[in-house]
């Protein structure tokens, strides 16, 4: 008889079988323990044949092109355009998820687009593309198939972006950014309690992974946050976070202070005045942040890049249009000289605010 593989399904490594028979997987510190048949809260990994196995391999929500400044990167290849694809899935449970409908999927084995690692980096390189991001939904849970795109990507010279929340176990994300290039890490608020009861994690763990970003890897990160109203955006709070993160970070980590729209659990709250991300953005200023940005808004101001030195406009920004350049080729201010944390070419890229829909069947 001839048993059919289902190419989707893959061998796993970071799990262990406990005593009672059960799989323990140890990927993410849910740590979910599996009977045979289960799947984890993030509903792409599961117990088959007593052996943790991921079930979205090659299976992807859809496939797009995006400019970087939408992951949000402001400081990565500015104006570059971004191959960004997800699957289905996540490992938190965010009340307030703005992907709701790709991350809740328990569709995994229908997903619309289907596209082995090879084919993805072909295609992205085809399009014009400097990098493609892992995002819609967490790539730590579509961990193998992440790293086997970002290893196809290097044969192309692209590069890999994660746009994470940073929940991760210690052994898989050393091996997972050792493939990454860039991420933009969500920093969902400061207080234990909001990460608990609004996205079932924990801060400490994001935290740790933001300090491992700093100091054990070359990864480029930035940082964002979703300001919703009376949850995460008291002035203390945006007080206390930002001085984390130039003790623990340094200054030069630009700061992403985002709109909320009312959104999937969180239909209750009003979306975020602007006022409140102008003020988290002077908060981190006033405290040493060079590089704070309002997002989801249109705010010129708040959006441009300023040299730390003299404050000249270095990026201009409208919504992801760059309307002022004045870096030299070496990413350094053009009036007085002083070097702008980040990734840089010599010229920017000219992608605009563009966004293209590719449908990977289309591409042989
Ligand atoms: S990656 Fe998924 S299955 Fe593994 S612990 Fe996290 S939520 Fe559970
Ligand atoms: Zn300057």
């Amino acid at each position: 008889m001839e048993v059919k593989v289902d190419p989707s399904v893959v061998k796993t490594r970071y799990w262990h079988l406990l005593d009672d028979g059960r799989v323990q997987c140890d990927l993410c510190p849910r740590y979910c323990k599996l009977h045979e048949g289960q799947h984890g809260l993030c509903f792409v990994r599961a117990n088959e044949g007593s052996e943790l196995v991921l079930t979205s391999y090659g299976r992807s929500s859809g496939f797009c092109i995006d400019p970087i400044e939408k992951k949000p990167l402001n400081h990565f290849l500015p104006g570059t355009p971004v191959f960004s694809f997800g699957t289905a899935g996540c490992n938190l449970a965010c009340k307030f998820c703005q992907n709701w409908d790709i991350s809740k999927s328990r569709e995994t084995r229908t997903l619309a687009d289907e596209a082995m690692p090879d084919k993805i980096a072909r295609v992205a390189a085809e399009e014009g593309c400097r990098s493609i991001a892992y995002t819609y939904n967490d790539p730590v849970i579509f961990h193998e198939y992440a790293i086997d795109v970002a290893k196809e990507c290097r044969k192309y010279d692209l590069k890999s972006v994660v746009v994470t929340a940073g929940y991760v176990c210690e052994e898989p994300r050393r091996e997972f950014y050792a493939y990454m290039d860039a991420a933009n890490v969500d920093l969902k608020a400061f207080t234990e309690k909001f990460y608990w009861k609004i996205t079932g994690s924990h801060l400490k763990n994001i935290l740790e992974t933001l300090i491992y970003l700093k100091h054990e890897t070359d990864v480029w990160f930035e940082t964002t946050t979703l300001l919703i109203p009376g949850e995460n955006d008291s002035p203390q709070e945006i007080d206390e976070m930002t001085k984390w993160v130039v003790k623990e970070l340094g200054p030069d980590v630009p700061m992403h202070f985002t709109a909320f729209y009312p959104s999937w659990k969180m239909m209750d709250k009003p979306p975020t005045p602007a006022d409140t991300l102008v003020l988290a953005r002077e908060i981190a200023i006033d405290n040493g942040v060079r590089y704070a940005y309002t997002g989801n808004v249109h705010d010129k101001t708040g959006q441009s890049t300023y040299c730390h030195q003299c404050g000249e406009t270095l990026i201009g920004r409208d919504w992801y249009i760059l309307s002022e350049w004045n870096l030299d080729a070496h990413g350094k201010c053009k009036k007085c000289g002083t070097q702008c944390a980040g990734v840089f070419e010599e010229k920017p890229g000219h992608w605009g605010s563009q966004r293209k829909s590719i449908n990977m069947m289309s591409h042989a």
